[in-house]
């Protein structure tokens, strides 16, 4: 298995773990771009969201929701919160494994460099 994610899936390389079911995991990123900078990864491997299909909708869907849990019990749902997917590498995609940056605890600026 070469895919950086699933090894922290599979307990092959250490994770700051914050979340944990059967479908999706969430863990601490280990370069910050914010006081709160995790990710929300499906345990299914899925290379880039060109690979998603309808049947993954509710996957998707629980992603989404989860990245909101999260940073609600970090007191971020207020203050607000960013969350964002890149796909391939002009997006800045470095890990080809799905998944959803949650970024909060300070001022983002819009556009995105
Ligand atoms: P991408 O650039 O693919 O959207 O995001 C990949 C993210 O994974 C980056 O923010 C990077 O800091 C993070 N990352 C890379 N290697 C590791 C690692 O070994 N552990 C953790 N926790 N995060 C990693
Ligand atoms: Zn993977």
């Amino acid at each position: 298995m070469s895919c950086l994610f699933c090894k922290i899936i599979a307990g092959e390389v250490p994770a700051a773990k914050v979340y944990e079911d059967d479908q999706l995991i969430a863990f601490n990123d280990i370069n910050p771009q914010a006081p709160m900078h995790l990710l929300v990864v499906p345990k299914r491997h899925v290379a880039t969201l060109n690979d998603l299909s309808a049947a993954d909708d509710g996957l998707v869907g629980a992603m989404v929701r989860r990245a909101a849990a999260i940073a609600k019990e970090k007191g971020h749902d207020g203050p607000g919160y960013r969350t964002v997917f890149n796909c391939n590498a002009q997006a800045g995609q470095t890990v080809f494994h799905i998944h959803l940056h949650v970024l909060g605890g300070r001022t983002m600026t819009w556009p995105p460099g």
